[in-house]
C-alpha cells in the first residue's frame, strides 16, 4: 500500500487518517492544509492512505477535518448523480422506488451515501464489518446489523441534513416524500384491485391478490436490497480497488438488477452501470441505456477503459 505522510505540529506517534484520494502537500497548515492535500492537486495513482506525524491532541482535530472534507466530498462526488431525468422521468423513477417500501427518498439516500462516505469505517450505517466482534459469532452478529439489524437499531440512521441538504432543497424529492403513505397504499392497492376485479368483485380474492402480490413482493424485494448491504459486503469477488470490503455477488446481482455488482459501484459510485464486463448482466443498466436512446436521460455516467484500468485487481470476467 502507498502512502502520504504529514507532518503537523510536535509530532509523537504516525496516525492513520481515514481519507481518500490523497494528494501532495502545499506548505498550508490545519484545515486548509488537509483540504489542500485532498482537494487541490492532481491525485497520485496507487495511494490508498495519508497518516499524519503529530500528537495524540492534535489527530483527534486532524480526524475532524478530515471527517468534514469526506462529509463536503459526499455531496459533491457521492451523490450517485449517475444520469440526469426528465422530470416525469424523475416522478415515476421516485414513486416506483416509494412503492418498494424502503422507506421515503431523503432518507434512503441520506443513509446511503453515509455509507459510501464511511464505507466499512465506523459511522458506516450498515457495515458487518463494524463493531461486532470477531470470529463466526462476531460475523454472524454483522451479518445480521448489516442486513437489517441497523434499521432498529437506529444509532447509524442520517438523520442530519450533511449528506442530503441538495435533496431537502429538491422541491420534486420532498413532495414526493410527503406523499409516501400514498405510494405504498398504491403499491397494496394494485394487485388487490387487479384481485377484486379479476375475481368479479370477491374482496376475499382481492385480499389474496393484495397479500401475494404486494406484501410478498414487498418481503422479496426488501430482502434481495438488504442482501446488497450485507452479503455483497461479505461474499464475492473484489475486481476493482474500493476502500471497503465492497464485492461482486453475481447471485445478488441477478436478484435486484445490477446492484449486486457492488464492488463496481463502490468503485466507480458515480457510475450509472454497475456491471462493467460483458457478462456482468445489470437490467438496470439496459433500462437507463434505453431511456438515454430516446432521450429521457442524458449526461449518463460510466467510467472510461482507463479509470478502469487504473483500478482493476483482477483480470477482466
Ligand atoms: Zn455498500
Ligand atoms: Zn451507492
Amino acid at each position: 500500500m502507498k502512502c502520504v505522510i504529514l507532518a503537523a505540529g510536535y509530532a509523537t506517534r504516525l496516525y492513520p487518517l481515514t481519507l481518500t484520494q490523497p494528494k501532495p502537500l502545499l506548505p498550508v497548515a490545519g484545515k486548509p492544509m488537509i483540504d489542500h492535500v485532498l482537494d487541490n492537486l492532481t491525485p497520485i495513482p496507487g495511494i490508498e492512505r495519508v497518516f499524519i506525524v503529530t500528537n495524540a491532541k492534535f489527530a483527534g482535530q486532524f480526524q475532524k477535518w478530515a471527517d468534514d472534507y469526506r462529509a463536503r466530498k459526499a455531496r459533491v462526488d457521492f451523490t450517485h448523480k449517475g444520469f440526469e431525468a426528465r422530470l416525469p422521468v424523475k416522478v415515476t423513477l421516485g414513486v416506483l422506488g416509494c412503492m418498494t417500501m424502503q422507506g421515503p427518498i431523503i432518507q434512503w439516500v441520506t443513509d446511503h451515501r453515509k455509507h459510501h462516505a464511511l464505507s466499512d469505517q465506523p459511522g458506516d450505517p450498515h457495515s458487518p464489518h463494524v463493531g461486532h466482534g470477531d470470529g463466526f459469532w462476531g460475523a454472524a452478529r454483522g451479518f445480521a446489523h448489516a442486513h437489517v439489524g441497523w434499521m432498529f437499531s437506529n444509532l447509524g440512521m442520517e438523520q442530519g441534513r450533511v449528506y442530503g441538504k441538495d435533496l431537502y432543497e429538491d422541491r420534486v424529492l420532498v413532495w414526493l416524500d410527503r406523499l409516501y403513505l400514498l405510494w405504498v397504499a398504491i403499491s397494496l392497492g394494485i394487485p388487490f384491485a387487479i384481485g377484486y376485479f379479476l375475481g368479479g368483485g370477491s374482496v376475499a380474492l382481492g385480499l389474496e391478490a393484495l397479500v401475494w402480490g404486494g406484501l410478498f413482493r414487498i418481503f422479496l424485494y426488501q430482502h434481495a436490497t438488504f442482501s446488497v448491504n450485507s452479503i455483497c459486503h461479505m461474499f464475492g469477488k473484489q475486481e476493482y480497488r474500493s476502500r471497503d470490503e465492497a464485492r461482486n455477488n453475481w447471485v445478488v446481482a441477478l436478484l435486484v438488477f445490477g446492484e449486486g455488482w457492488h464492488n463496481n459501484h463502490h468503485a466507480f459510485p458515480a457510475s450509472a452501470r454497475h456491471g462493467l464486463s460483458r457478462f456482468q448482466f445489470d437490467v438496470s443498466w439496459w433500462v437507463i441505456r434505453t431511456m438515454e436512446r430516446v432521450r429521457l436521460v442524458w449526461n449518463v455516467k460510466t467510467p472510461s477503459g482507463d479509470q478502469r484500468a487504473r483500478r482493476r485487481l483482477l483480470p477482466e470476467s
